[in-house]
């Protein structure tokens, strides 16, 4: 009997008690190959002792003080980090406790900007179809997963919601990809004109989707022109790195690799790489300055700002990721990675579509893959899956997409750093076998 109020209510989990490097134990004494890190969280794997010797260090000294009343040396340390490794023009870190909050922050932190400036009548998001900001209710209401949003959909402020970039299932044939990632910044720019320019305040977006619709990476060029329609129409960019950001795609953010400068990011997984829980909006000295000189205060805040042992934590994450040189491992170790997943899943009856990038990578599964056809989701290809590779030592982040208001069946990879190659192969092969056992029962849906 348990009292802890999980998720799934009819199901406990098995109970953790270790971890070291990419191996989770359970309390019955298996061990798993972690190729998740949670839900791309452990950047570092487990048990680094970089990583505790940080933390315990600063538990002894202080554990806690509130942000209305001091700032903390590390605090201070883990922001002229977060800085100086950022896109050029990023001037501040505003520290949360996850994902989900980072994303609101920077959300309010959008809507204080235009009240500052004199544009109070900015009040509209636009953000991404089949796309995921997190579960509390503004980070919902810009998330465009549908099964999500449902029950929640009366009491969501506002948003509109525009194409995800996603190629294997969106791109027109005889499209390239550069015509469709500029066709889609004109959908974009419609969508802005529909509601009156004046009105819009942010588009908001994961520079490469994640736990919606698999791995979505963009094309060549797309967000490039979504900066511009945003620039056209004094709208903000905010780019979602909570899951793709902090080294997960071979650079410290994701959308270097775009060559565009957002007005606001968030982060968290990988940030403090789950040796605590923290999260980060980093903003554009514009944004700061606007609330400096406006008001002089952002009109937000919560109790474990800038946890002093949060900070520590990621602290010690980012100086081992940089001292140690994973940017450039996650880089090359990626592209292995993706071979290393091609041969051993692509020629797959029911693999549709590997896509990824660096250390972060996404499987589609099909029925069919001429006709792409999902499998029904009354098939729980997903959730069968994950319990299959669990039960082969594989920790792996299955979930249902939203293919044409289907639920699409996702395996998503996002592997600590620290991997060795000899564990990418063991992944690859895993995972393969996991597919296989559970697709070969799966039935296709049934015809109307
Ligand atoms: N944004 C993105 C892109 C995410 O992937 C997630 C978590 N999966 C969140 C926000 C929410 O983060 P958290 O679960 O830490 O609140």
């Amino acid at each position: 009997m348990t009292h802890v109020f999980h998720r799934h209510l009819q199901h406990t989990p098995p109970v953790a008690v270790g971890g070291q490097g990419l191996f989770l134990r359970d309390a019955a004494g298996r061990e798993y190959l972690d190729a998740s890190g949670g839900a791309a969280v452990s950047s570092l794997g487990h048990g680094h002792p970089d990583v505790l010797t940080a933390m315990h260090a600063q538990i002894d000294r202080l554990a806690y003080a509130h942000t209305s009343f001091f700032t903390t040396e590390v605090a201070e340390q883990l922001a002229e980090q977060l800085v100086r490794t950022a896109p050029a023009g990023t001037s501040h870190a505003y520290f949360v406790s996850g994902g989900s909050e980072a994303v609101e922050a920077a959300l309010k932190m959008a809507r204080q900007y235009f009240v500052e400036i004199g544009q109070p009548e900015r009040t509209h998001f636009i953000a991404r179809r089949q796309s995921y900001h997190g579960n509390t209710l503004g980070a919902l209401a810009v998330g465009g997963n549908a099964w999500r949003r449902a029950p929640f959909a009366p009491i969501l402020v506002e948003a509109t919601h525009v194409a995800p970039c996603y190629p294997y299932r969106e791109q027109q044939a005889g499209e390239t990809p550069e015509a469709y990632g500029l066709r889609l910044a004109r959908e974009l720019e419609e969508a802005i004109v529909a509601l009156d320019p004046r009105t819009v305040l942010a588009f908001v977006a994961e520079t490469i989707g994640g736990a919606t619709a698999g791995v979505l990476t963009p094309v060549p060029g797309y967000f490039k022109a979504v900066r511009e329609v945003c620039d056209r129409h004094g709208v903000l960019l905010i780019l979602d790195e909570v899951m793709c950001g902090m080294g997960r795609t071979g650079t410290l953010h994701a959308c270097e690799q775009e060559g565009v400068v957002p007005d606001l990011i968030t982060v968290a997984k990988g940030l403090g790489g789950g040796y605590q829980p923290i999260g980060a909006v980093l903003a554009q000295r514009h944004i700061v300055d606007a609330m400096s000189q406006g008001s002089g205060f952002f009109q937000h805040g919560h109790t474990y700002l800038g946890h002093p042992v949060a900070c520590a934590a990621a602290l010690a994450v980012q100086q081992v990721i940089e001292r140690d040189g994973l940017l450039a491992k996650v880089r090359t170790d990626g592209d292995f990675l993706g071979q290393a997943l091609r041969d051993a899943l692509g020629a797959h009856p029911h693999v549709g579509d590997i896509r990824g990038r660096g250390f972060f990578w996404g499987v589609e599964l099909v029925a069919d893959r001429a006709s792409k056809a999902p499998f029904d989701p009354a098939q729980k290809v997903h959730a069968r899956l994950k319990k299959k590779a669990m039960d082969l030592g594989l920790l792996c982040y299955p979930f249902g997409g939203t293919v044409d208001g289907n639920q699409g069946d996702h395996v998503l990879l996002a592997p600590p750093y620290i991997a060795s190659r000899e564990q990418l192969v063991s992944i690859a092969a895993l995972l393969a076998q996991a597919v296989d056992a559970v697709t070969s029962t799966a039935t296709l849906p049934r015809q109307p």
